[in-house]
């Protein structure tokens, strides 16, 4: 049987359980305000897929494409995103006493961050939906991966963001020919502004306000599966800001485990990494919460991790209890010696984010969260070179 390209079959909100179709644009669920998640026929995909055959297709994210979400292969957009390499770092893990430390290295996709993977998948299927104008209020990356992928898809962009981003993410925006509106205050203040301008015919891609951006995040999770031979390692430490990325993987273990694809089904405990100028997770998940409150006055050098509260929030914190995981900030003098550290033992360059997952590796031993023999994976989500002055 000649599967179609895609085996998406709904949407469904991530409260209230009501259904939307995925063959017309759809933001967030307006009755309950809650995330839409995509749904797969995974039935069929279980029957007529074999997880093999993907190491044979052509390199990037797109070797998914049964289980992304674009239906006629002729509107995915690429960059070349995604399979970015898993390597070991046998230094650190020395001086951490890790026997299997590793690091998954998401600065070499396009725009040098893994925004590029879930604006390449959601600008896909905007196109397929007949759409050529996004709009995005961002705190930097995910600005400039948009504005990169919507060049490539011939659709006009406009990226909101706090007048402080660092400069490669304006100067990125604007050489692709967006249309950058830099705004005092945080994502917060340009989400605002933002929500006046979806009136005017321009779709919002703001992280969870669209269900396709996960799609692309998930795909992290599926390459991490197959790298580590289809069992999760058992530790997977994450930079989280709006928290996609981490959602993404978790809805990448349960695809698989509903797959049959996992030699183990043991989830992987989930770790979210947040900076002490900005740690509505890790306030929430002490005390138990189901969702977050505004972080007041929020600040770090890791710009991507300042979100003062995630759309996604309720589904960011079920990963981590569902997973056994955790939450836990760190400074930022931590995450700038453990840059240090990172790029002096092992040759990695890391974004102030992918930086925190190493900082916070020191609190996770002393806490006893890790054991010396698991197999430890670090998401470094960008580039430290975006972040030069
Ligand atoms: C956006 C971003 C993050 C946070 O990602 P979320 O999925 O929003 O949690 C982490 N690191 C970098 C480099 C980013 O650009
Ligand atoms: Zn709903």
């Amino acid at each position: 049987m000649a599967l179609s390209a895609s085996l998406l079959t709904h949407l469904i909100c991530s409260t209230y359980q009501h259904h939307y179709s995925p063959h017309e644009p759809q933001r967030f669920c307006p009755h309950c305000n809650a995330p839409l998640i995509a749904c797969y026929d995974l039935e069929t995909a279980r029957n007529h897929l074999d997880r093999d055959q993907f190491a044979h297709r052509p390199r990037g994210l797109w070797r998914w494409h049964e289980l992304l979400p674009i239906t006629d292969p002729r509107f995915q957009i690429t960059l070349g995103e995604g399979d970015t390499p898993t390597l070991s770092l046998p230094h650190l893990g020395d001086h951490l006493g890790l026997s299997h430390l590793f690091l998954k290295d998401e600065a070499l996709n396009p725009t040098g961050t893994f925004k590029a993977r879930g604006q390449a998948v959601a600008l896909s299927k905007l196109r397929e939906l007949g759409l050529k104008k996004v709009l995005v209020p961002t705190a930097g990356n995910a600005g400039g991966a948009m504005a990169a992928y919507a060049a490539r898809a011939g659709m006009a962009a406009r990226v909101i963001m706090p007048s402080d981003t660092p400069r490669a993410n304006v100067e990125e925006a604007r050489i692709a020919g967006a249309e950058v509106i830099l705004i005092a205050g945080l994502i917060s203040d340009a989400a605002q502004a933002a929500a006046s301008m979806v009136e005017q015919g321009w779709f919002d891609v703001s992280t969870f306000k669209e269900p396709y951006r996960l799609e692309g995040k998930k795909t992290m999770g599926f390459e991490i599966a197959q790298a580590f031979g289809w069992r999760f390692p058992e530790v997977i430490v994450y930079p989280a800001g709006g928290g996609i990325g981490l959602v993404g993987i978790w809805k990448a273990y349960q695809e698989l485990k509903i797959l049959g694809w996992l030699e183990d089904d043991t989830p992987p405990r989930l770790v979210a990494v947040q900076a002490q100028g900005c740690a509505p997770f890790v306030r929430a998940f002490q005390a138990h919460a189901d969702h977050c409150d505004f972080w007041q006055k929020a600040q770090t050098i890791a710009s991507g991790l300042r979100v003062p509260k995630s759309f996604g929030d309720r589904l960011v914190l079920e990963a981590l209890y569902d997973s056994q995981g955790i939450a836990i900030a760190v400074s930022d003098d931590e995450i700038r010696n453990a840059q240090k550290l990172l790029a002096s033992s092992e040759g990695i360059f890391a974004a102030p984010e992918g930086a925190a997952t190493v900082a916070a590796l020191f609190h996770l031993k002393e806490q006893r969260f890790l054991n010396s023999k698991e197999r430890v994976l670090l998401l470094n989500t960008g580039s430290g070179i975006k972040y030069l002055t």
